[in-house]
């Protein structure tokens, strides 16, 4: 590879000019050679730090720089324009993970211009269309092509589509994004193989938070992620084998031993597989952490700091209390279990919110449900709805101990919400939008023509259903949402 430090003036398509500009040329020596049918002379890319590993076959091992996606926050390494994308150095790896290439993922915001109708690859029609992202809710045609949204309008015609399908009387949301799971399966004792969880839930994006720690990345990365047909993102844990003691009979918290503590090489993972780690996870709690305190969210906070992501922190039973580390976290910084039960809840037993959590939502940290097997109780939820304050993101924190109860899966997670009261587009948005906004990545999340094309079909049934939370307390709720199906790349996909 020969990175050509001459910026050209050659203007990029479909973009603005940008400071800093590189074009360069593949090992093969062709200069401007394009790679998997596409022209990457055509577009610019921007230079952003040092240490890039290029993912498509004829273009590896591009050291000393970075490309990121120029028209996306937060570092993301995909080209906005063609969909190739890049991640740090690793030069063990070796195909991108499925959904990456099923599904051109470049996309955001650059499926606007004039296309041929002939072209979609699928359509959805008749349903209603609910995208809390863009404040829609109406009944349209959503159509799909080249793995990205290409248009929603009143009656499209379908011309030579070979995929139509009547999905009226269902919601078309964006695809849904579970932001807390386990799904190193067979890696860890508490995994769940994400294709089955998914296809139940509706979901799909599945974000693992933790199961994996630098120690065992890579495993999880080729045998698990690489090999999945739904997206699957990561939270990576700061101690070295992340959850690796979490069991029916053996249950042992990763974060008391503080020798197992791996800043240096938990930066290094995350920063060389920035395509899929999206921040740092760290459990702090009498379980997790034992008398450790806030020991292990400190070391997180570091690594966190030193690649420029997010934490997600656990609380469980104090010490530490759920003041002390909301009161570390920082803006953008996610809190899970957050509305879990008497000791560490959220609320005062009289039922106020506590002034601290008033305080970091102000400041702009996240609060996430990571429903689980121990930490989310109606009581807790009742409290903080009554008091106004939502989750930012609703989850599942779906593991081996829970999906067979209490938490099942991510369209139950949704449906006690949604009987709790919280209006449907809000509960929508919890699992799309703010999901995706809470890692940084706007091209999920949401169905803007040009976003990735990935959409669940939601059923909304009436009726009188039963509901449990994780103290044992039911609740008998009017309405229940299961999944009817979802699309992934913009395509069908709902195996059997
Ligand atoms: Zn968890």
């Amino acid at each position: 590879m020969v990175l050509l430090t001459t910026p050209r003036t050659r203007p990029c398509s479909r973009r603005g000019v940008l400071p800093r500009v590189f074009y360069f040329k593949s090992a093969r020596g062709d200069a401007d050679e394009p790679d998997e049918g596409c022209d990457l002379a055509d577009h610019r890319v921007q230079l952003l730090t040092d240490r890039v590993h290029c993912r498509s076959p004829s273009l590896r091992f591009l050291d000393d720089v970075v490309f990121a996606q120029t028209g996306v926050r937060g570092g993301a390494a995909a080209h906005t324009e063609c969909g190739v994308s890049w991640s740090s150095a690793d030069k063990s790896r070796r195909a991108p993970p499925a959904w990456t290439r099923a599904s051109p993922h470049a996309p955001f915001g650059s499926g606007s211009r004039r296309r041929p109708v002939l072209s979609y690859d699928l359509i959805l029609k008749g349903g209603r269309v609910l995208d809390p992202s863009q404040k829609l809710d109406a009944l349209a045609d959503i159509a799909f092509e080249n793995g990205k949204v290409a248009r929603i309008g009143k009656d499209l015609d379908p011309g030579g589509c070979p995929d139509v399908r009547d999905v009226s009387g269902l919601i078309v949301s964006p695809g849904l994004i579970d932001l807390h799971t386990h799904v190193y399966w067979g890696g860890t004792s508490l995994g769940i193989d994400a294709e089955e969880f998914c296809r139940a839930s509706g979901v799909t994006t599945a974000v693992d938070t933790g199961s994996a720690g630098p120690g065992n990345w890579m495993g999880f990365r080729k045998h698990v992620i690489e090999p999945s047909q739904v997206r699957i993102l990561a939270y990576l844990h700061v101690s070295h084998a992340g959850i690796y003691g979490f069991d029916k009979r053996v249950m042992v918290g990763e974060s008391r031993e503080l020798t197992l503590m791996n800043p240096i090489d938990c930066a290094e993972v995350a920063d060389a597989n920035r395509d899929l780690i999206v921040g740092i996870k760290v459990r702090v709690g009498l379980h997790a952490s034992g008398t450790s305190g806030t020991v292990p969210l400190n070391i997180a906070i570091q690594v966190a700091e030193e690649v420029g992501m997010p934490v997600m922190a656990h609380i469980d039973h104090p010490p530490p209390s759920y003041e002390e580390v909301l009161e570390m976290l920082r803006p953008g910084d996610v809190l899970t279990h957050a509305f879990r039960p008497f000791p560490n809840a959220p609320i005062t037993g009289q039922g106020r919110v506590k002034d601290a959590v008033v305080s970091a939502r102000k400041r702009g940290v996240l609060f996430d449900i990571g429903h689980g097997k121990g930490s989310f109780a109606f009581k807790t939820a009742r409290a903080m709805l009554a008091n106004g304050f939502e989750p930012d993101t609703i989850s599942s924190d779906i593991h081996t101990l829970c999906i067979e109860g209490p938490a099942f899966d991510q369209v139950t997670t949704l449906s006690k919400f949604l009987c709790l009261g919280m209006p449907l587009d809000r509960v929508i948005a919890s699992t799309t939008v703010n999901a995706a906004m809470a890692m940084k990545r706007p091209e999920l999340g949401t169905l803007q023509v040009g976003a990735i094309g990935d959409a669940t079909l939601l059923r909304l049934e009436e009726g009188r259903f039963d509901y449990v939370d994780v103290v044992g307390e039911h609740l008998e709720g009017s309405q229940r949402l299961t999944s009817a199906g979802v699309v992934i790349g913009g395509r069908w996909w709902h195996p059997t």
